[in-house]
């Protein structure tokens, strides 16, 4: 084997190492847990556990010229070292499966293990989208019954099952009313009203398909204020984007004239459905007046996400958006199940096939382990946990809507932090050092140094109640003035306080930096 042509130049030695920059240890170890460089900073190709045989021929004497000239850049691990790089790197960082994960908005719940069993079975696992539909009438079936139940669940007649995440199901919905609009003659409306306290991702999925964004005001009490709704409806808005329950954890009251003096103005009524987990089973978005409307399966039916997998975001229609949707979908004719690749009003495409196989087979596993009772006491459980955290919280932190109860979220301000020269960010960190994954922040936008809390329904109230316990205690602290503790978070951590503007505006995403540049990439 040729190692001069596949190993990588070691690093030099007078760099040093980014895992042992914070080192409080000698050798930048901590507790059980060794120091190690990255996975792209490993070397020694000829480390590796494989072992192929001399080729036969000269190397690159059949490439054609195209032999490689400068070297790939791949670690070379063995098995024992590879195990142990990714266990040590995954304690490095958090996950659902090491404790609460209450970021707000997010919905992190428990992935049940019946769910990743279900999705392991040979039949689904290692189906190809290509094959001969006669040989995967099974997992058409799954698409299908999960549609009927998203279907039943919202009380909508129609579901696009193909968008793989919810800002994706959010721009298939967009799409989808924009073909509509544009199939009765309707081509004069340019704008899309969204709430000031929208997700990010719908103001942009409006922008992205071209619309103008216009926000609607909030009410003191954190709703959608009717009047200017009223006065910014009409024949020029294509649909309103409405989250309901919405980011500030609270229920829209006035939804069913939100939707009227939407359709009043002839514009549709998209909602965002990231939040169906504080209402599934118990209202149904179509008798609402919902348009169309995204389910994260990754969120409401405990799919894993974020660092732990990739997600759903189907989207529900009504019966005046149904003829748009995209290709392709599941049908059920004579011969079986079919998947149908034309249809004459269908706006186009979200992926090029079914959608996610797999999230598709966990979330239909939790449907029908929950069944009907059991979704109905999901959303239950989920407001009651937020209600819970809210209440215990609730003398020692400031609420931006103190009135009534919450839905699945419980929303904080920063306004127990004034004169302590102290802000969220700060009590974040320090949530760190104390064991526990800090809730959302910053989010939604409208709340200042805004603490947004979600627990789900999967968290026991021991574990909600030692999460609230270490927040009280955080706050005793910073009533006792312990500022230094908290401008020094986390100081236990494998990283300290990172630029994390610096990291998102110029992402270094070739490693290492030092080899990038000499190859004159940036
Ligand atoms: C999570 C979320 C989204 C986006 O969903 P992704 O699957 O992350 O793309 C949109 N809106 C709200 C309110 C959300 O919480």
């Amino acid at each position: 084997m040729n190692t001069l042509m596949l190993g990588r130049p070691t690093r030099p030695e007078s760099q040093p190492s980014p895992t042992t920059e914070n080192a409080s240890s000698l050798t930048g170890g901590k507790g059980l847990l060794q120091a190690e460089p990255l996975i792209f900073e490993r070397d020694d190709y000829a480390g590796t556990g494989v072992d192929l045989p001399e080729p036969e021929s000269a190397i690159g004497e059949d490439l054609a010229g195209l032999l490689r000239t400068a070297p790939i850049g791949l670690p070379g691990l063995s098995e024992p070292e590879t195990v142990r790089h990714y266990v040590r790197l995954s304690q490095a960082n958090h996950a659902i499966d090491l404790a609460i994960y209450p970021l707000g908005s997010c919905t992190m719940k428990h992935n049940p293990r019946l769910n990743e069993k279900m999705a392991r079975l040979p039949g689904f696992a290692d189906l190809h989208p290509l094959q001969p539909t006669s040989t995967t009438q099974g997992a058409l079936a799954l698409i299908d019954r999960l549609a009927h139940w998203l279907k039943t669940l919202t009380g909508l007649p129609a579901v696009a099952m193909t968008p793989k995440a919810g800002a994706h199901g959010e721009l298939c919905g967009i799409l989808t009313i924009r073909a509509a609009h544009q199939a009765r003659g309707d081509v004069s409306r340019d704008t899309v009203l969204v709430p000031s306290s929208a997700h990010g991702t719908n103001p942009a999925t409006a922008a992205f398909v071209g619309y103008k964004v216009v926000e609607i005001a909030q009410t003191v009490d954190g709703r959608v204020d009717l009047a200017d709704l009223a006065a910014k409806l009409g024949p020029h808005v294509a649909a309103i984007m409405v989250t309901n329950p919405n980011t500030c954890g609270l229920f829209e009251r006035d939804i069913l004239e939100i939707a009227r003096l939407t359709h009043a103005a002839g514009a549709f009524f998209y909602c965002d459905g990231a939040n169906f987990n504080a209402i599934v089973g118990k209202v149904r978005p179509g008798d609402l007046g919902v348009d169309a409307m995204h389910i994260n399966l990754h969120k409401t039916f405990s799919t894993p996400h974020g660092g732990g997998g990739p997600g759903a975001g189907p989207v529900v229609l009504s019966a005046a958006l149904a003829p748009f949707a995209p290709i392709p979908y599941v049908t059920h004719g004579e011969t079986g199940f079919q998947v149908v690749e034309a249809a004459e009003q269908a706006f186009g495409r979200m992926s090029a096939f079914h959608g996610q196989m797999g999230m598709f087979v966990r979330a239909y596993a939790y449907m029908l382990s929950h069944g009907a009772d059991g979704l109905r006491q999901v959303a239950e459980d989920a407001v009651l946990n937020a209600n819970y955290v809210k209440a215990r919280l609730a003398g020692a932190l400031t609420q931006p809507f103190p009135e009534g109860p919450c839905m699945h979220e419980a929303l904080f301000d920063d306004r127990w932090l004034e004169g302590s020269g102290l802000s969220t960010l700060d009590i974040a960190k320090a949530m760190i050092d104390e064991g526990f994954h800090p809730m959302t922040m910053y989010f939604p936008l409208v709340v200042h140094g805004a603490m947004l809390i979600e627990p789900t329904e999967t968290e026991s109230r021991a574990e909600i109640d030692r999460f609230c316990d270490m927040t009280l205690a955080l706050a005793e602290a910073v009533k006792r003035g312990e500022t230094e503790r908290f401008q020094a978070a986390p100081q236990l951590a494998p990283r300290k306080r990172l630029d994390e503007t610096r990291a998102a505006r110029s992402p270094k995403l070739v490693f290492p930096v030092e080899d990038a540049q000499r190859r004159g990439a940036t």
